[in-house]
């Protein structure tokens, strides 16, 4: 009889781990707290790395159909003025794949549509994870809010940032506050055949671009958490329209092409290293396990390599189902730690604020010869599936 995984969380990281489980014949339940299986109104980057693992899950032709691949990029300052350029033709060249750019509801809709025989339970919360609870450690149980509990040979705490599977093994874990709040939005532009994307820097606000598909612009600003952002969805976009009005084409336009309920506002976390990954048949993946500072657009591609190595891994023949999860655990402790400390890194530079600092930087970004920024993509963007 196939082994069972139980997968708490139906996001990006539930999904492609369930996706990747069903290809290796594992038998798979994934208990989601939503009434359905949705992702917000958002775009999302996917990196060579990322594309390399939807490859792997049979999803990758898919995703580079319904995206589009960023034909220019780089950062910017907040008057539009070019610091740096992200050379995409040389970036595919020596990565493989471009930067493709999808809805984050077409990348959730694909992985759900690919869950074939999964049994995709939704609003199932889970309340907390026991291990071994009759001393056997034959199996992992998870207790749902309404007292039910689900059996698995494996559970996989895929529930996001703040993770209750987390909370109930990792106790001690700690979400940090990045100091940063973020509008994130979609909208129309005059000039849709402009599909430079990438992100621009002003003094402590910067903002990203990002070309759709179908013409439209995903945008996000960011913001410190000090300047006050209001919570009424109304006074937050008069807030964010005032607050970047004299910043380059189109985030102004943009911006007036929304309505309040289409801006998406919240403060930016990540979570402090977890000094492991896995205990005993329980495993984490995605934002339970690494939530990072989005500046590298990272986090989401980081869930899809989990999502890979953990099935590879419990695709072994050798030792037992916890000694298999250390394997997965060794391929990628490291790993996420690095990606998560150079998005906060990227991220403190993104929002420094004073006048000399920030000319600093500007002067620092331009001056980086276009083949060394190329190169400083390799720690991050160089992942193969096992
Ligand atoms: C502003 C911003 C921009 C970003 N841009 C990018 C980008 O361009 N590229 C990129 O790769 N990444 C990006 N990221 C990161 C990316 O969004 C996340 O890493 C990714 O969505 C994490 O997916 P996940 O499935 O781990 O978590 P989540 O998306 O949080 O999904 C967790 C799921 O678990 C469910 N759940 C939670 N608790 C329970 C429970 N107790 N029981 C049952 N179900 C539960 C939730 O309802 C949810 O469906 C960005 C993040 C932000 C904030």
């Amino acid at each position: 009889m196939s082994e069972h995984a139980v997968v708490v969380g139906g996001g990006i990281a539930g999904l492609a781990t369930a996706v990747a489980l069903r290809r290796r014949s594992w038998q798979v339940t994934v208990l989601e707290r939503k009434p359905s299986v949705s992702e917000i109104g958002a775009g999302i980057t996917l990196w060579p790395n990322a594309l390399r693992a939807l490859d792997a899950l049979g999803l990758g032709e898919r995703i580079r159909h319904l995206g589009l691949v960023q034909a220019a990029g780089g950062i910017r300052d907040s008057h539009g003025r070019w610091l740096t350029r992200t050379d995409t033709d040389a970036l595919a060249a020596r990565f493989g794949d471009g930067i493709v750019i999808v809805e984050r509801g077409e990348l959730l809709a694909t992985l759900r549509e690919a869950c074939r025989d999964v049994r995709i339970r939704t609003s199932s919360e889970v309340r907390a994870v026991e291990r071994d609870p009759a001393g056997r450690d034959s199996d992992a149980v998870v207790r749902l809010g309404d007292g039910e509990s689900v059996r698995g040979d494996v559970v996989v705490g895929a529930d996001g940032v703040w993770s209750a599977v987390r909370g109930s093994l990792w106790p001690r874990a700690r979400v940090r506050s990045t100091g940063t709040v973020a509008a994130r939005l979609i909208g129309h532009v005059s000039e849709p055949e402009d599909v430079r994307g990438g992100e621009s820097w002003g003094r402590g606000d910067y903002a990203g671009i990002a070309p759709l598909a179908d013409g439209r612009r995903y945008a996000y600003l960011a913001v410190p958490v000090s300047a006050g952002v209001p919570d009424d969805p109304g006074e937050a976009l008069a807030w964010f329209r005032h607050r970047f009005a004299s910043w380059h084409a189109p985030l102004p336009e943009l911006l007036a092409d929304i309505e309040p309920s289409q801006l998406l506002v919240n403060e930016l976390v990540d979570l402090a290293p977890l000094p492991t990954l896995t205990r005993g048949r329980v495993a984490l993946v995605g934002d339970a396990a690494h939530a990072m500072a989005p500046n590298l657009g990272q986090g989401a591609c980081q869930a899809l390599e989990d999502a890979v190595e953990l099935a590879s891994a419990l695709a072994a023949t050798d030792g037992d189902t916890a000694e298999r999860l250390r394997a997965y655990e060794r391929r990628r402790l490291r790993r996420v730690h690095r990606v998560a400390r150079r998005s906060r890194s990227a991220g403190i530079a993104a929002g420094l604020r004073g006048r000399a600092t920030t000319t600093a930087r500007n002067v620092l970004a331009g001056a980086v010869p276009g083949a060394l920024t190329l190169r400083a993509f390799d720690a991050t963007l160089d992942w193969t599936p096992p």
